[in-house]
């Protein structure tokens, strides 16, 4: 599952903006436009994180804050506060009232986006992984586990070593020798055909919950891993 993450901010330049790049980086995101909205949306699913702005307006980000820590059921949600604000007063006043960070705009996305992995590794740390994202195919290079459409496919450590390595290159076209070069080692000596074997078994095992082919056979070429 994707870490979900509430954008509490009523500028859309910004939410959209935040969208954007935390979509990119493996997050699943909601937009709330107003202090009534993100109360709603927090009722509705438990965030894992929420990135609040102060002046939001109907119900402010300072109050979302005091009512989201005063729930013993939300207690623990990652909360980081977003304002221009830049007094040293409010800053304090923000983190008094249980915010985790605070960011002052205008911000790097960049610098955003490390806070908030920052953030969840300390306090969620099971949901920070290091995930690649192709078409259906997820794969979680913390655990090693692999699923396609949600479903969890067994992978053999090879098979997964192999996988691991077209995703980082979706649609490119590996020969069996640039294969056994970057996932058996230069070193090693395996025949070429030990690839067609795994390759077979990765497809076979991807194809196991359904879906079409994601492996490309490319005559006298190779092989690639279909980019969606
Ligand atoms: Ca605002």
């Amino acid at each position: 599952m994707k870490p979900f993450i509430i954008i509490a901010e009523d500028e859309p330049a910004v939410s959209e903006l935040l969208r954007y790049n935390l979509e990119a980086q493996g997050y699943e995101t909601a937009i709330a436009r107003d202090g009534d909205e993100a109360l709603l949306l927090i009722e509705e699913r438990t965030p894992d994180l929420i990135l609040l702005d102060w002046m939001l307006p109907r119900v402010s980000g300072i109050e979302i804050c005091r009512r989201v820590r005063s729930r013993t059921d939300l207690a623990n949600l990652p909360i980081i506060m977003l304002t221009a604000k830049t007094e040293e007063a409010d800053r304090v006043r923000g983190l008094e009232m249980g915010a985790d960070d605070y960011v002052t705009k205008p911000f790097s996305t960049n610098e955003l986006i490390a806070r908030v992995k920052a953030v969840l590794r300390r306090i969620r740390p099971a949901l920070v992984h290091d995930m690649i994202h192709v078409g259906d195919i997820s794969i979680d290079r913390t655990t090693h586990s692999v699923t396609r459409n949600g479903q969890h496919i067994h992978l053999g450590p090879t098979e997964f070593r192999l996988l691991e390595y077209f995703a980082q290159h979706p649609k490119r076209v590996f020969s069996r020798e640039q294969l056994l070069d970057g996932v058996w080692g230069s070193d090693v000596y395996v025949e070429a055909r030990t690839v067609d074997v795994h390759v077979g078994r990765l497809r076979k095992a991807l194809m196991s919950e359904g879906g079409d082919n994601p492996i490309r056979t490319v005559r006298s070429a190779g092989y690639s891993l279909r980019g969606s």
